[in-house]
């Protein structure tokens, strides 16, 4: 087995490999580590190769990692966020890739006035309409976009999606290029530039990069297999 330096540096040469073979520069995607249910002392390992750039689903497990590691690093909330925790989730998170009702949005816009903070967010599409899966439908984004678009706090970077899981990764291509239609079109009516897609983890990155992907989640392929997270405080 690989170590976790030897894994994350795997990742990021097929990161570079799939962007030299969809002719885009290395730089023009994002690589958010997945960190969730590994501790502080696991996340080191990745810290030490220069890596800063993490992402977690849990209030809980960011407020117990963050201040146990460098202030430099960059926090991305990608689970599914609850009204009374946006708070609490903007005191570490500079980047929410899981916004998926206008309500939300309106909350963080809020909360974000009132902390002097300008989060960035991506808002998350549920197009193949999951009854397990949170997410705006292509519908509730293009009626409510506009009224996305007037929040001032939030900048929207994008559409965030996850796929159903598919044994072929090849099969999760379409899915992908669902999602970079979706917003091609959304950008052509409303004139605003959407640059970001957050679509792509462990198993299918490289055929998200190939789609049009600009940020990554990976965890699995670098930490491998999870485990139960073990939090020492009892609170979420
Ligand atoms: C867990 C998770 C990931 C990472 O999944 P891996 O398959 O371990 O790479 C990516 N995005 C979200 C939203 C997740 O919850």
């Amino acid at each position: 087995m690989s170590s976790i330096p030897e894994s994350y540096s795997e990742v990021r040469s097929k990161v570079a490999t799939a962007c030299d073979l969809a002719s885009r520069p290395v730089d023009s995607v994002e690589l958010v580590v997945v960190s969730k249910t590994w501790p502080a002392d696991t996340l080191r390992e990745v810290i030490d190769c220069g890596h800063r750039t993490f992402g977690e689903n849990r209030l809980q497990e960011v407020e117990v990692k963050a201040p146990a590691l460098p202030t430099s690093l960059n926090w991305h909330f990608i689970g599914q966020l609850q009204k009374n925790k946006v708070r609490k989730v903007l005191n570490h998170c500079d980047t929410i890739h899981s916004v998926d009702s206008l309500a939300l949005a309106e909350r963080i816009d809020s909360i974000a006035g009132e902390l002097g903070v300008f989060p960035k967010i991506y808002l998350q599409v549920n197009a193949a309409e999951e009854a397990s899966k949170a997410g705006f439908t292509p519908e509730q984004l293009e009626a409510e976009l506009d009224t996305l678009l007037n929040l001032k706090r939030i900048e929207i970077l994008g559409l965030m999606a996850i796929p159903p899981s598919r044994k072929d990764p090849e099969e999760a291509r379409p899915d992908f290029r669902t999602l970079r239609e979706l917003r091609d079109r959304l950008e052509s009516t409303t004139g605003v530039p959407l640059p970001g897609l957050s679509m792509g983890m462990s198993h299918d990155y490289e055929i998200a990069i190939a789609e049009g992907s600009t940020t990554v989640r990976v965890g699995s392929s670098i930490f491998g297999k999870r485990r139960a997270w073990q939090s020492k405080s009892a609170t979420d």
